[in-house]
C-alpha cells in the first residue's frame, strides 16, 4: 500500500493544525492533548536517553586522547557557529535598524525576568552538580551531561570484566531508549498536529504584532536566520565535511520540523538522534557524544536572536551602543545561547544576562513578548540543524563513510 514518508505526514499535520487552530479556535481542547501526551511522551525519554547515549558513547571513544580529540572538535564547531551567526545578527540590525522609531506603548512588564536574570558564572557552575540525582531529577541536563561524560570515562579505565559488564549494560541501556523513541516518533504527526494547534490557538491575536509594529524586528531575526542555515552552515558542512547539504537537509527534515513545532531542542533530540544515524549515517559513537551535548550549548539560532533583540531594545529606548557595548554584546550572546536549556521561550528569559550585563533596562524584553513565540520556532529549527551539521562535519573529519 502507498505509504506517505514520516516528513511528509508532519508536514499535512502542521498545514491541518493551523488551519484548524485559526478557524475551531474555541475547540482547540478536543486535539491539543494529543501535544501534551506527545511532548510527555518525549520529555520522558530525554534523561534516560542522555545518560545512557553519553555513557555508550564515551566508553566506544575509549581512551583520552580520542575523547579530548572529539570533544575539542565538537566545542570548536560548536562556538564558531554561535559566533557566526550573532555576526550575521548584529550585521542586519545595524543595517536595517529594526529598533529606531519602534512604537514603546507595546511595552508590557515581565515580573519574573528580575528574577531570572542570570551570572554568567552561575552558567559555568551549574555543570559540575552537587548532587547527581537532583540534577535528573530537575532535568539540569548540562550537569548531566558532565556527569555522564566522567562516569563513562572512568568506566573504560576499569579491569576488564567490570569494563565490559558496564559497557555492555549501558549499550543495552542504550539500545532499549532508541527502541522506545523509534516507538514514539511513529505518533509525530499526531503529536504535532496537537501542539500546533495549541500554539496557533494561544497566540491568534499575537499574529497581528507580526505583521505590524513588530514587523521590522520579527524579520531582521529571520533574515538572519536564513542566512546562517541556507548559507553558512550549508558552506561550512560542504567545505569542512564534504557532505551535500541538500541530501543532508532532506535527512532531517522529521527533526527540523519537529523542533519547529515543539519549539524545544531537547524535546527533539531523540528525533535527531534517530535521523543522524538512520537517514545520514553517522555511527552511534559520534552522534551519541555530539547531539546531547549540542542540544544544551549549540544554540545558533537563539544567539542571533538574542543579539538582535538586545540591539532591537537597545534602539527602540534610543539608546547609542557603542562598538564595546556591542562586543560585549556578542560575547554574552554567546554565553546566553550556551546558557539557554533546550525549552520553549528559553532564550527570552537569557536576554535579561544581556541586558544586565550591558546596562540596557530590563523591562525592553517587554517589547519582544508577542513576536516571540513564532521566533522561537525559527530559531529552534536553527539549533537543531547546526548541531546536526556538527555531527555530520565531525563524523566525516573522523573519517566515517556517510549517507549525505
Ligand atoms: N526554544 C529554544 C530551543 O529549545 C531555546 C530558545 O528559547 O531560544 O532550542
Amino acid at each position: 500500500m502507498f505509504k506517505l514518508k514520516l516528513h511528509w505526514q508532519i508536514l499535512i499535520a502542521l498545514i491541518i493544525a493551523v488551519i484548524y487552530g485559526l478557524i475551531f479556535t474555541e475547540y482547540a481542547y478536543l486535539v491539543t492533548w494529543m501535544g501534551d501526551l506527545f511532548l510527555r511522551a518525549l520529555k520522558m525519554i530525554i534523561v534516560p536517553l542522555i545518560l545512557t547515549s553519553i555513557i555508550s558513547g564515551v566508553t566506544s571513544i575509549g581512551d583520552a586522547q580520542n575523547l579530548g580529540r572529539l570533544g575539542l572538535k565538537t566545542i570548536t564547531y560548536y562556538i564558531t557557529t554561535s559566533l557566526f551567526a550573532i555576526i550575521t545578527g548584529l550585521f542586519l540590525v545595524n543595517l536595517i535598524q529594526p529598533g529606531v522609531g519602534a512604537d514603546l506603548g507595546l511595552k508590557k512588564d515581565v515580573p519574573e525576568l528580575a528574577a531570572a536574570s542570570g551570572d554568567i558564572w552561575e552558567i559555568i557552575f551549574r555543570m559540575v552538580p552537587t548532587n547527581i540525582f537532583e540534577a535528573l531529577v530537575s532535568f539540569d541536563i548540562l550537569a548531566i551531561i558532565f556527569f555522564s561524560i566522567l562516569f563513562g570515562f572512568f568506566i573504560t579505565k576499569l579491569e576488564s570484566n567490570q569494563k565490559d559488564f558496564l559497557t555492555n549494560l549501558f549499550n543495552s541501556g542504550f539500545e532499549v531508549m532508541m527502541k522506545l523513541t523509534h516507538f514514539i516518533i511513529r505518533f509525530t504527526p499526531l503529536g504535532i498536529l496537537g501542539v500546533v494547534v495549541g500554539v496557533v490557538a494561544d497566540q491568534r491575536e499575537n499574529l497581528g504584532a507580526v505583521l505590524g509594529s513588530l514587523s521590522k524586528y520579527f524579520v531582521t531575526v529571520l533574515i538572519g536566520l536564513i542566512i546562517h542555515s541556507t548559507i553558512t552552515l550549508p558552506l561550512i558542512i560542504r567545505t569542512i565535511g564534504k557532505v551535500n547539504p541538500w541530501k543532508h537537509f532532506q535527512a532531517m527534515t522529521t527533526p527540523l520540523l519537529t523542533a519547529f513545532s515543539t519549539r524545544s531542542s531537547s524535546a527533539t533530540l531523540p528525533l535527531t538522534i534517530d535521523a543522524i544515524e538512520s537517514n545520514a549515517g553517522v555511527s552511534n559513537k559520534i552522534s551519541s557524544f555530539v547531539l546531547p551535548l549540542g542540544a544544551t550549548i549549540n544554540m545558533d539560532g537563539t544567539a542571533l536572536y538574542e543579539c538582535v533583540a538586545a540591539m532591537f531594545i537597545a534602539q527602540a529606548y534610543g539608546i547609542e551602543m557603542s562598538v564595546v557595548q556591542q562586543v560585549l554584546i556578542v560575547f554574552t550572546a554567546l554565553l546566553a545561547s550556551i546558557g539557554a536549556a533546550g525549552i520553549p521561550m528559553a532564550g527570552l528569559v537569557m536576554i535579561s544576562v544581556i541586558l544586565t550585563a550591558v546596562g540596557l533596562p530590563l523591562e525592553g524584553v517587554g517589547l519582544i513578548l508577542a513576536v516571540d513565540p513564532f521566533l522561537d520556532m525559527c530559531r529552534t529549527t536553527v539549533n537543531v540543524f547546526s548541531d546536526s551539521c556538527g555531527t555530520v562535519t565531525i563524523a566525516k573529519t573522523e573519517g566515517e563513510i556517510l549517507k549525505v
